[in-house]
């Protein structure tokens, strides 16, 4: 009988931040089983932007910490994980917009993130291609940045396994096994493995996981989509992280090129028992022509950034985020049996995120105080919903469309 003190299920990013969370924080024996490879899911479709305060301040420390261990893997694994550390512009046109940027500013402040306001000059430096003239607040977080998502996620492994984390890719969870009450392990097509804890870390399939525990998490697989320009020397050089809340838009470079995310007014949402096993075979555009999308934004992004409207796009990648209603991540004990946990519904952030709720999950499971206040965080926050419902997927589009403003919080 094969077992182990945990058992982490998915091999995305947070699976596998979960996992080097717990071989470092003790000497427990962890097994990571992932169905297809590692980090082929939402994790590796990333932009990979790594902002610390945004209009979600229960993450800011979250994410700080992800980029400390950025570091500290880079030091382990004897390798460059691939953070751009360009740092993040942020830019408000409107009186909302810039309350909320100056709330942004005393978060960072208070947990140690540097921030200040740039002059018009430093600004065009940074950001030749920037017209800013309808901006009434800009502020510059300098220690901002986006890494390549799927060495990160992968980085998280590698370190993982060198500390005695067994990895199995190819080798999908087909049940759950639970006595009295308590998840004991997880059924294989290649036999039972029992595990002390067993975590919930399958991405977009998640509540299909924690089904076999007769519970559904309260999250919607949600598309999250971007572009990328053809490269051009006027736009291309190595730019901020530049967000632009009123346009409900973010720009990023990409070797040579612009990488342009859009925040959609609706966002497509889909039904987790009717996605595939291998999200390599779906398109998550729904049917609808993406261009559409694109071209529907661009007079709001134009405002900023005048030569959209010529540039020419040569990529676009789309994948599935989890969303919840309130924007934040379900994490902690799924209701129901014991020694069942989840890690899921990142809203968009997992790679931001990814330290942090590894770290919390890492002390929850093995009953030690986390280093975050995890109260928000309860799977079970939004009471008895239906995660399949129309409704329900409606207030997690919402969650998606409004991810850059402060305002949905109460919702
Ligand atoms: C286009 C796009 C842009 C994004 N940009 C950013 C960004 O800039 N910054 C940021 O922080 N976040 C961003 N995100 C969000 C981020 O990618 C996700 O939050 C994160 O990758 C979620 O990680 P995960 O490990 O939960 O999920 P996944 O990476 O999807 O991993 C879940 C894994 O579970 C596996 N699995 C499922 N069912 C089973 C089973 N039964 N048995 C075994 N394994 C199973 C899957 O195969 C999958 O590999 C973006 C997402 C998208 C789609």
């Amino acid at each position: 009988m094969e077992t182990f003190d945990h058992i982490v299920i998915g091999g995305g990013v947070l699976g596998l931040s979960i996992a080097y969370h717990l071989v470092r924080d003790s000497q427990d024996s962890v097994l990571v089983l992932e169905r297809n490879e590692l980090a082929s899911a939402a994790s590796s479709k990333a932009a990979g932007l790594i902002l610390q305060a945004t209009a979600k301040p229960l993450n800011t420390a979250l994410a700080k910490l992800t980029l400390d261990t950025i570091a500290a893997l880079e030091t382990e694994l004897d390798e460059t994980i691939g953070f751009h550390a360009v740092g993040s512009l942020r830019i408000a046109s409107s009186p909302v917009r810039s309350t909320e940027l100056q709330a942004m500013e005393r978060d960072a402040a208070e947990h140690g993130i540097p921030s200040y306001r740039l002059s018009p000059e430093d600004l065009c430096r940074k950001a030749p291609w920037l017209d800013s003239s309808t901006a009434c607040h800009t502020t510059f977080f300098p220690s901002d940045g986006y890494v390549d998502p799927y060495s990160f996620s992968t980085a998280y492994g590698r370190a993982a396994r060198k500390l005695g984390v067994q990895i199995r890719p190819r080798t999908a969870v087909t049940g759950l096994i639970i006595h009295s009450d308590r998840v004991e392990g997880v059924c294989t097509a290649s036999g039972d493995v029992f595990g002390g804890t067993v975590i919930d870390a399958a991405g977009a399939w998640a509540s299909l996981i924690s089904a076999h525990a007769g519970y559904l998490l309260q999250m919607t697989p949600t598309r999250s989509h971007y572009w990328i320009t053809a490269t051009d020397p006027s736009y291309g050089g190595d730019f901020p992280i530049t967000l632009l809340p009123d346009a409900q838009a973010y720009m990023r470079p990409e070797t040579g090129a612009m990488l342009i995310g859009v925040q959609e007014a609706t966002s497509v949402t889909f039904d987790a028992r009717e996605l595939p096993d291998d999200i390599s075979t779906f398109s998550a555009t729904g049917g609808e022509e993406h261009w559409e999308v694109i071209a529907e934004a661009m007079q709001d992004i134009s405002v900023y950034f005048p030569a959209v409207a010529k540039a020419k796009f040569a990529h676009y990648v789309s994948g599935l985020s989890g969303y919840t209603p309130d924007g934040l991540v379900l994490l902690g004990a799924v209701p129901g049996p014991s020694g069942f946990f989840t890690a899921a519904g990142c809203c968009g952030n997992g790679i931001a995120l990814s330290a942090g709720i590894g770290s919390a999950i890492s002390a929850l499971v093995r009953g030690e105080e986390p280093g975050f206040d995890v109260a928000a965080f309860a799977p079970d926050r939004f009471g008895s919903v239906d995660p399949f419902s129309a409704e329900f997927r409606e207030r997690c589009a919402a969650a998606r469309a409004s991810k850059s403003q402060s305002a949905h919080q109460s919702m």
